[in-house]
């Protein structure tokens, strides 16, 4: 609710009216969406939730899981944090709720995929190159999670997109320092995906871990795997939390 909105408190007024599209939108839901899948949330509530996915994606407003997947309800647990970064386990960025979800979808939702998905023209990519404004304070520290993926040149759009896949990459090195994850991924009982969505073309680009390419969903042979060994560029560059 804008401050309008609040100091005006009429629901007739135009502007109010146009301020709280929000509020259409919340009974379109009601009236128009849940009666086709009135009977499936009644059993995600009678039987718990079962997702089968870990998805964990960048803020970003033109990323769309929901639709990226196909998925309906009951079957992503979503994570979105800015850069779709994943926190080191041993608790050293404080309370942080990403690994929190992380331990909750391995432990006790037993999910089977773990989904790690950046994007094309990623701002916080674009930020590891740039000046963080000096009251963000806590956004600086955020970024710190992608910096290893940083490429020492000038960031042209070929090293952005380069850049934003290799945090793909770095992020799912840190989600095998989760011992529940590695566990379950040695064991073949998670698998892991690193994507990297490309909006201008509605391409999700896959992470072979066997390759160390990413390769269009649109020509892949699987949508990413486990057991995951070491990134090596084309260059022959490792690329991993202790050799960045
Ligand atoms: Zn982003």
């Amino acid at each position: 609710m804008g401050p309008r909105g609040g100091a005006t408190g009429n629901d007739c007024d135009s502007s109010a009216a146009s301020a709280d599209d929000l509020l259409v939108r919340l009974r379109s839901f009601k009236s128009d969406y849940f009666p086709l899948h009135q009977q499936r949330f009644q059993d995600l509530v009678a039987d718990g939730q079962h997702p089968t996915t870990l998805f964990i994606g960048c803020s970003d407003s033109r990323l769309l899981p929901y639709l990226l997947t196909g998925a309906g309800p009951g079957e992503l647990f979503l994570v979105r944090n800015v850069g779709a970064f994943v926190p080191p386990y041993d608790g050293s960025y404080g309370h942080h709720g990403t690994a929190a979800a992380i331990e909750f979808a391995v432990l006790s939702l037993q999910v089977g995929r773990i989904v790690v998905c950046g994007h094309s023209h990623c701002g916080a990519i674009k930020a590891l190159y740039e000046e963080v404004p000096a009251e963000a304070n806590n956004l600086r520290r955020w970024l710190d999670l992608g910096r290893d993926a940083a490429l020492p040149v000038v960031p042209t759009p070929d090293a952005l997109r380069r850049t934003e896949q290799r945090a793909v990459v770095l992020q799912l090195e840190r989600l095998m320092d989760y011992p529940m994850v590695r566990r379950r991924v040695v064991d073949g009982q998670i698998s892991l995906h690193g994507w990297h969505y490309v909006i201008e073309d509605g391409e999700v680009h896959v992470f072979d871990v066997e390759s160390g390419h990413f390769v269009a969903a649109s020509v892949a042979t699987h949508s990413g795997t486990g057991p995951y060994h070491p990134y090596v560029e084309h260059d022959g560059q490792v690329l991993s939390d202790e050799n960045p």
